[in-house]
C-alpha cells in the first residue's frame, strides 16, 4: 500500500484499499496532505472514540512492525505496554473536554492533560520501546465542533520513539510496570485523586468493587463517579465529610468503615500522595471486610448470647426453682456477708418447716405440694421488708434472714399468722400451719452455722410444744437436741441388747363376748422408767430401727403367745407395722418366716397399719400386704379418724378390719348423745365388708353405744392395759368378765 492509495480518496470507495478512513475535511483543507503524512517520522494513528485505529501511516507500519491492514479496525491498546494502555484513553478524553470547555482544541492543548505522554508500545514481535504520544482531536460529520451534534470525535496520536533519549531510564519502566502489576494485583480497590480533585488513577479492582463501569470513568465525569459511589453507601453525608476534612488537611490520614446499602462493608484508607515531600493528591484505598464484619458480627453475637445465657445460668443458680425464692447457696452468701460486713446491727435467722406437710403430699399428691409452698413462699414474701432475704432450703424448710430489724419477733409472729387464712388448692381448702425457730446474733461473735444451729434447735422446740408457733432460741433448748440425740443411741443399745421387751393387750370380740385378739406393743424400759412408744417409735422410725424392733416383737409375740393360740384357732395377735418396715426389703417374706419358725398360722395374725403407708400408692407396699392377705393373715386399719382418712379411699385398700381411733370413742360421754360419725363410719366399714374395733375404750358407756352401733370388738382400760406375758393370763380372764357383763350374760364365756 501506499500513500497515493488513501489521501483523496473517499473513504472506502476501493474494495482494494483499505479503508484509511482520513476525514475529507483534513484532505480538503490540507492540499498534499497525504504525503505530509506519510512522509512524517512519526508514527501517526487516527484514534476514533471507541479506541478503534482508523488510519495510520507508513511510521506507525514500521515501528510498530504491523502492516496498515492488521492495524486499521484493531483496537490501539494493542499497541501499548501493560500499565501505559489507558493512557491514550486518557488523553483522547482531556482533549475533548478541552475541546467541550473552549470550543478550541487548540487551547485544550496548552492544558498540562493534554501535554504529550510517556508511555511504552509494544511491536508486533512483543519487543516493547519506550515512546512520546502527542494528540490532538478533531471533528467529523455535522454540527458544532464541541462534538454535541451528529458528529464524531477523533484523535489524531503521534508517536514517536524515544528510545534513544538518554535521559530513558530502564529502571523507571521497570518500577512503573512493577508498580502497575502491584496495584493489579492487590485485592484492595486504589483510586488516587489529584490535589485539584480529579481522579488520576483506578485500579481494576477499584472499579469491580464499585462496580463503577470503566466508559463511566474514561468520560472523566468526576461528579457523576461520586454520584454513583454515594448512591452505594448507607450513610452518604458521613462519607462526604470525611473527603471534606481530608481536603482540609491535605497530608491527614484516616481510616474509617463504609457501609454499603446492599449490607457490604468496606473499610477506607487515605494518605497524602506526595511528590519530594509535596502532596500533589491523594490515595484512597478500599477494602472488603464484609466477610470479616459478618464472622466478627457472629463471634459478638454469640458472646452476647453466652453472656445472657451465663446471667441467666447464674441467676438460676441462686432460684430456688418452684417458689423462686433464693436458694440455700444465696442465703448463705447473703447470711455469710451479713456476719462479716456486720457494724452492731442486728443480724435475725428465721427457720422454719411446715407441719405435717409430707401428709398433704402424700395424700393430695405432689403437685397439690408445689402449690401448698408456692403460696407459703408467696405468703412469707409479703411478711418481710423487701430487702430481707426469704429461701427455701429445700422440701418444706424455709429460712429468712433480717437484717438491722427492730422486730424479729414481730415478723415470726406475722409469719406464723400468716398461714391462718386457710389456702385453696384444687378446690381443697386446706389449713397448712408451721413451726419456726428464731436466733438472732447476739453480743458473743457467733458463726453462720451456729446462728442455722440455733435457729434449728428453736425450730424443734416450736415443733415439740405442739407446732403452729414460734420459739426464740434458749440455750436450754440444746438440751432438747442433745436428749433427742442420746433417746436414739440408748435405743439402739437397747435393740442390741434385747431390751425392747412386748406388752399385750386383749381385744374382745362385742359379738362371742371372749377374748378373741391380743395386740402386741413394744415396752422399753430405760433406767428403770418406760420410755412411751409415741416417743421411742418415732425416733426408731428415723433411725430406721423400727425394722429390729417390728421383727423383735414378732418374734416374741408368736413365741409367747403360740400356746393361747395353739387353744383355739379362731384367736389371732395383732402386730403393729411401721411404713419403713413395709418398704424395707421382703417384708411379706420375713413375716411369713417367723410364723413358720415359731408354728404359728399366719392367719391368726393382724398386721396393724396406719393410713399413711398407702399415701404413696406404693405398688411395693400394696404388694408385700395382698401376699400376707392370700397367705391368711389379715390387715387392719389403725388408728382410723386420724389424720386425713377418708371412707371414700377404703374401697379397693387390701384391709380386713378398721381400727376407729379413740379419739372418736372419748367423745362418748353419756353414751345417750347423737353422733352420726360413729354410725357413718361403722356403717360404711361393714358396707364395705370390713369389721370394726374401737380403740381406747374406757367405760361401759362408751362400749354400750358401741355395741349399739354393732362394733365387733372393743379394746381399752375397760377390759385391760397391756400387760407383759407374765401377768396376761388374769387379764384376759379381767377382760372377759368385762365384756360377758356388758352383754348380759350370766356366765363368762372365756377363762
Ligand atoms: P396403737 O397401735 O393404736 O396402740 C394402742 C395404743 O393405745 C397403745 O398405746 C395402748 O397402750 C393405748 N391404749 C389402749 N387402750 C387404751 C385406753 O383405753 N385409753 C388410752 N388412753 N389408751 C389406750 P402405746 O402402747 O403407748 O402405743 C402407742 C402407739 O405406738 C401404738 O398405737 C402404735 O401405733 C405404736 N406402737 C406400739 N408398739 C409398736 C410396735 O411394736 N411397732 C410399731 N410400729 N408401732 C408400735
Ligand atoms: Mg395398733
Ligand atoms: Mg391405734
Amino acid at each position: 500500500m501506499t500513500a497515493s492509495s488513501y489521501p483523496e480518496e473517499a473513504p472506502g470507495t476501493d474494495p482494494n484499499t483499505v479503508p484509511n478512513t482520513v476525514p475529507q475535511e483534513i484532505s480538503a483543507a490540507v492540499p498534499g496532505y497525504g504525503d505530509l503524512v506519510e512522509s512524517s517520522p512519526d508514527a501517526l494513528l487516527v484514534v476514533a472514540e471507541d479506541g478503534t485505529i482508523k488510519m495510520v501511516n507508513t511510521a506507525a507500519e514500521r515501528m510498530f512492525g504491523y502492516a496498515r491492514g492488521e492495524l486499521v479496525g484493531s483496537d490501539h491498546r494493542m499497541l501499548l505496554a501493560e500499565g501505559f494502555r489507558n493512557g491514550l484513553e486518557r488523553l483522547f478524553f482531556n482533549l475533548r473536554r478541552g475541546a467541550h470547555t473552549d470550543g478550541d482544541a487548540a487551547a485544550a492543548e496548552t492544558d498540562t492533560d493534554t501535554a504529550p505522554v510517556e508511555a511504552y508500545g509494544v511491536r508486533r514481535d512483543g519487543t516493547e520501546f519506550q515512546a512520546e504520544v502527542a494528540g490532538s482531536i478533531f471533528f467529523t460529520g455535522t454540527g458544532p465542533r464541541d462534538g454535541t451534534g451528529n458528529g464524531s470525535a477523533s484523535m489524531i496520536a503521534a508517536v514517536r520513539d524515544t528510545s534513544h533519549r538518554p535521559e530513558n531510564d530502564d529502571s523507571l519502566r521497570e518500577a512503573m510496570s512493577l508498580l502497575s502489576a502491584t496495584l493489579e494485583s492487590t485485592a484492595d480497590g486504589i483510586l488516587v485523586v489529584s490535589s485539584e480533585g480529579e481522579i488520576a488513577g483506578v485500579n481494576n479492582q477499584f472499579l469491580t468493587m464499585w462496580g463503577i463501569p470503566r466508559e463511566m470513568l474514561a468520560t472523566g465525569d468526576d461528579e457523576a463517579v461520586m454520584a454513583f459511589v454515594l448512591d452505594q453507601l448507607r450513610d452518604p453525608a458521613q462519607f462526604v465529610e470525611k473527603v471534606e476534612a481530608l481536603y482540609a488537611d491535605p497530608a491527614a490520614e484516616s481510616h474509617d468503615i463504609l457501609e454499603f446499602r446492599d449490607g457490604r462493608t468496606f473499610e477506607r484508607y487515605s494518605r497524602p500522595q506526595k511528590v519530594a515531600e509535596q502532596v500533589v493528591g491523594r490515595v484512597w484505598s478500599f477494602r472488603d471486610v464484609t466477610a470479616a464484619k459478618v464472622a466478627q458480627d457472629r463471634i459478638t453475637r454469640a458472646m452476647a448470647d453466652l453472656a445472657a445465657q451465663s446471667a441467666q445460668l447464674k441467676a438460676l443458680a441462686f432460684r430456688d426453682g418452684l417458689t423462686g425464692l433464693s436458694n440455700r447457696q444465696l442465703f448463705n452468701d447473703r447470711l455469710a456477708s451479713a456476719l462479716a460486713d456486720r457494724h452492731g446491727g442486728a443480724v435475725d435467722v428465721l427457720l422454719l418447716d411446715l407441719d405435717d406437710f409430707k401428709e398433704v403430699n402424700d395424700i393430695l399428691g405432689h403437685h397439690a405440694g408445689d402449690q401448698m409452698l408456692i403460696e407459703v413462699g408467696r405468703r412469707l414474701r409479703a411478711c418481710v421488708r423487701p430487702s430481707d432475704i426469704v429461701a427455701r432450703l429445700g422440701g418444706d424448710e424455709f429460712v429468712v434472714l433480717l437484717l438491722d430489724s427492730l422486730e424479729p419477733e414481730a415478723v415470726a409472729a406475722r409469719i406464723v399468722d400468716s398461714l391462718r387464712v386457710p389456702v385453696w388448692i384444687d378446690g381443697t381448702m386446706l389449713r397448712p400451719s408451721l413451726s419456726l425457730g428464731l436466733a438472732s446474733i447476739g453480743e458473743s461473735a457467733v458463726d453462720a452455722s451456729e446462728l442455722l444451729r440455733r435457729a434449728d434447735v428453736a425450730m424443734y422446740a416450736a415443733k415439740a410444744a405442739g407446732k403452729n408457733r414460734y420459739m426464740r432460741f434458749k440455750p436450754e433448748m440444746m438440751k432438747a437436741l442433745v436428749d433427742r440425740n442420746d433417746l436414739e443411741a440408748g435405743l439402739r443399745h437397747a435393740v442390741d441388747n434385747g431390751q425392747i421387751a412386748v406388752h399385750y393387750q386383749p381385744i374382745v370380740s362385742a359379738g362371742s363376748g371372749t377374748v378373741t385378739k391380743v395386740e402386741a406393743l413394744a415396752r422399753w424400759v430405760r433406767d428403770g422408767a418406760l420410755v412411751p412408744p409415741k416417743h421411742f417409735i418415732p425416733a426408731a422410725e428415723r433411725s430406721g430401727l423400727i425394722v429390729e424392733i417390728g421383727t423383735e416383737v414378732l418374734l416374741r409375740g408368736c413365741t409367747e403367745l403360740k400356746p393361747w393360740l395353739d387353744e383355739d384357732s379362731s384367736r389371732s395377735l395383732a402386730v403393729n407395722v411401721s411404713g419403713v418396715q413395709l418398704q424395707h426389703g421382703d417384708f411379706a417374706e420375713l413375716v411369713l418366716a417367723v410364723t413358720e419358725s415359731c408354728g404359728v398360722d399366719p392367719r391368726q395374725l393382724v398386721l396393724e397399719v396406719t393410713e399413711s403407708v398407702f399415701f404413696e400408692d406404693d405398688c411395693h407396699v400394696i404388694q408385700q400386704l395382698m401376699t400376707l392377705r392370700a397367705a391368711g393373715a389379715r390387715v387392719a386399719l389403725d388408728d382410723f379418724g386420724t389424720g386425713f382418712s377418708s371412707l371414700g379411699r377404703l374401697q379397693g385398700l387390701p384391709v380386713d378390719t378398721l381400727k376407729i381411733d379413740q379419739s372418736f370413742v372419748s367423745m362418748i360421754n353419756s353414751g345417750t348423745e347423737q353422733l352420726p360419725i360413729l354410725n357413718a363410719m361403722i356403717g360404711m366399714a361393714h358396707g364395705l365388708g370390713l369389721t370394726v374395733t374401737a380403740e381406747g375404750v374406757e367405760t361401759a358407756a362408751q362400749a354400750g353405744y358401741l355395741m349399739k352401733l354393732h362394733c365387733d370388738s372393743l379394746q381399752g382400760f375397760l377390759f385391760s392395759g397391756p400387760q407383759p406375758e407374765a401377768t396376761l393370763q388374769p387379764a384376759l380372764d379381767r377382760a372377759a368378765l368385762a365384756i360377758a357383763a356388758l352383754r348380759g350374760d350370766r356366765v363368762p364365756g372365756n377363762r
